[in-house]
């Protein structure tokens, strides 16, 4: 899949039970992720009525007819990471972020509105005085900004992908 051409169709996801802390990532990075707690037979009941892709470390439930699944290989949240965007496409630069907690997609907001939700310091620090780097869920309020945390994670995804997210895989034991 070619992911850098304009257009390209990322689909919706839905991560099961077991990917919470998977779910929340994909969301800041900017993909569509339904997180659900079900049964197997509600998850794959509403992975194909919303024609989601369905995220899942259990074997039997991605065997289920009629949808599309990645079965994640690993259990460590960067190989886990880049093994959907290898598997589903990355996602345009540019694309919104969503949140963590509710995956609305954020909507940027300026230094000044962020100084109510945000400690002083950060509102100083944080980018220079001519981006945006604070961003507000329209859902539940949350500001989010790009701090070490989310910079470190982006850095660790472009480090497995330019890997090969399989060959990560393999050499995790030597990390
Ligand atoms: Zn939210």
């Amino acid at each position: 899949m070619n992911a850098d051409s304009a257009g390209v169709e990322i689909p919706e996801l839905l991560a099961d039970a077991m990917l919470g802390k998977l779910a929340r990532w994909l969301r800041l990075l900017g993909y569509d992720v339904r997180y659900m707690q079900d049964d197997d037979a509600a998850i794959a009941h509403t992975a194909r009525a919303e024609g989601r892709v369905l995220l899942t470390r259990d074997h039997q439930l991605s065997e289920r007819r009629g949808l599309r699944t990645v079965l994640m290989q690993s259990d460590r949240l960067t190989d886990q990471l880049a093994q959907v965007v290898e598997a589903v496409g990355r996602l345009p630069a540019g694309a919104p972020q969503r949140c963590m907690a509710c995956n609305a997609a954020l909507v940027e907001i300026s230094r000044e509105a962020a100084r109510s939700g945000v400690p002083a310091y950060v509102v100083e620090t944080v980018g220079s005085s001519n981006d945006h780097p604070f961003h507000q869920c329209p859902e539940c309020g949350k500001i989010y900004w790009k701090g070490t945390h989310w910079q470190g994670i982006e850095r660790q995804l472009d480090e497995a992908l330019k890997d090969g997210a399989v060959r990560c895989m393999a050499n995790k034991d030597r990390a």
